[in-house]
């Protein structure tokens, strides 16, 4: 305590040489630094030298009175605090002296330990005010970091290779950057406050970030996604996510841009590779096979000695390059979307019985029994490209003969449900195991396991299907058991026709 108080320097001014040193006695030992001074002109020439915390003044001096001094030591510092010290006779000038803001007053005669107590309050007065000072100081220096954070932050986003946007619930966009607008090539600056849809003209951008900014899309899950196309080739890829508050509540979408043209030019340049090559490759090896074939009709007419075996193995390989090449056009056709093309009245169930016809062979030959439930319902027709519900279901339908073992049974079904031409293809076959159900449907893709090692396939079938289905509008879904079987469902629209013509 005898430490801190002094920090505190306190100047005494009086005429009376006892009352100075009595004061000067008492607050020193208290632990406070004491200097003096015997009228108004020494102690304000002390008060210009020194920092002083508290004067105590005595009202009557000769020359300039305690009064004076008072008003004089509010104009050189108001944070000082001042204390009177006066006779009976002169209280009324004390209390108009505390009225113009002297802190307190000691009426004379005192005793030491009303002038500590005067005195300890003055400290703890001065002590509160600059607490609150430093308070004070540094809340402002908070706003000021926060400010700057604020402009940092503001700067970054400005700065941003990406497009960003951000919406609040109603859909209004409260935040962008230059590489939003230039991403969407928008010239004028939209309003503050304007909707989305004033500001972008893209119908589906506008309502993919309506559905975030009301939180009904990607709050849990995958990112959600939107491809547009601004001009002539040039694509925009969006994602977004919605802005949560810590009640977990929805504030709005803060969505960003980020331009994929290169990427799909490249994409494209691929498949047209592919299909290139693939075409280049498919004829010369059909030459190959048909001629093998012959080899092999030839020999065996004329009793030849020849390495039956292996000729066979050759025309088996050339084969599975020919089913190969095969799936990678129908991929490249998927993608121009040239496959959905020629789209007609078809007439599902139908198309669906000629499959398990043809194939009914091959699964007699496995020693399993292939069944076609179709008859129970009349099946509207749906407007598609016969070529693409054949190459689904034959696809399928092949799948489930060669991962269902000898004994096995396969069953297509159709059905219509809710607007829909649901087929089902169950088989009792290997199963798969839910670690490769969604990587399946991916190109080139292929369980190796011990039932499957033995079986050749491209890892191409299901990407088709997958593309034709989504290309359709419909949807896929497979439930499978190992060990038990799988069960592949694909739903069709019936209403708008199959077939939207997208590239998928
Ligand atoms: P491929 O049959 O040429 O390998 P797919 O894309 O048609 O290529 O199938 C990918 C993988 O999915 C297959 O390798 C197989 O492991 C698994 N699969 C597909 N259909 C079935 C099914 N009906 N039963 C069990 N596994 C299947």
């Amino acid at each position: 305590m005898a430490e801190s108080l002094a920090e505190y320097k306190i100047l005494v001014v009086d005429d009376e040489r006892s009352i100075r040193e009595g004061v000067e006695r008492v607050l020193s030992r208290m632990g406070c630094e004491v200097t003096t001074a015997q009228n108004g002109k020494e102690g304000l020439d002390i008060l210009k030298r020194e920092a002083v915390s508290i004067a105590i003044l005595d009202l009557k001096m000769p020359g300039m009175d305690g009064m004076e001094l008072h008003q004089r030591i509010r104009e050189i510092d108001e944070r000082i605090v001042v204390i009177i010290i006066t006779g009976y006779a002169t209280i009324e000038t004390a209390i108009n002296a505390m009225k113009q803001g002297a802190y307190d007053f000691i009426p004379k005669p005192f005793e030491p330990d009303h002038l500590k107590i005067v005195v300890n309050r003055a400290i703890e007065k001065i002590r509160l005010s600059r607490e609150a000072e430093k308070l004070q100081a540094e809340r402002e220096r908070t706003l000021i970091d926060l400010d700057r954070e604020k402009s940092r932050t503001r700067t970054i986003i400005e700065s941003l290779p990406i497009g960003v946007v951000v919406t609040n619930t109603a859909g209004e966009v409260v935040l962008k950057n230059p590489a939003f607008m230039q991403s969407l090539e928008l010239s004028s600056d939209p309003e503050a406050g304007a909707l989305i849809d004033a500001c972008v003209a893209d119908e589906g951008f506008c309502s993919f970030v309506r559905e975030i900014s009301t939180g009904s899309r990607g709050i849990e899950g995958e990112v959600p996604t939107y491809e547009l196309c601004v001009s002539e080739n040039k694509y925009l890829l969006s994602r977004g996510r919605p802005v949560m508050n810590e009640k977990n509540e929805c504030m709005g979408a803060v969505v960003t841009l980020s331009n994929i043209t290169s990427l799909k030019m490249l994409d494209q340049l691929k498949s047209e590779f592919v299909a290139k090559v693939s075409h280049e490759l498919r004829s010369p090896l059909s030459t190959i096979h048909e001629q093998l074939a012959t080899v092999l009709k030839d020999m065996a007419l004329e009793g030849a000695e020849v390495d039956h075996d292996l000729i066979t193995r050759a025309k088996e390989k050339t084969n599975a390059l020919i089913s190969l090449i095969s799936d990678l056009l129908d991929l490249s056709r998927i993608e121009s979307g040239s496959l959905t093309e020629n789209k007609k009245p078809v007439q599902v169930t139908e198309l669906l019985s000629s499959i398990v016809d043809f194939l009914d062979s091959r699964a007699t030959a496995n020693g399993q029994s292939l069944f076609f439930q179709g008859g129970a319902e009349d099946i509207p027709e749906i407007t598609a490209d016969p070529m693409a519900l054949e190459s689904i279901f034959g696809n399928l339908v092949t799948n489930a003969i060669n991962y269902t073992p000898e004994g096995g049974e396969i069953t297509v079904s159709v059905e219509t449900v809710d607007h829909q031409i649901k087929v089902t293809v169950s088989d009792t076959g290997f199963g798969i195991d839910e670690k490769h159900r969604a990587k399946i449907f991916e190109r080139f893709y292929r369980v190796k396991d011990e039932n499957t090692r033995h079986i050749t396939g491209t890892g191409l079938g299901l990407p088709i299907v997958k593309g034709l289905v989504d290309s359709m509008g419909g949807k896929i879904e497979l439930d499978s058991q190992p060990g038990k079987g799988s069960v592949f469902t694909v739903f069709l629209p019936l209403e708008s026709g199959a077939g939207r013509g997208e590239a998928g």
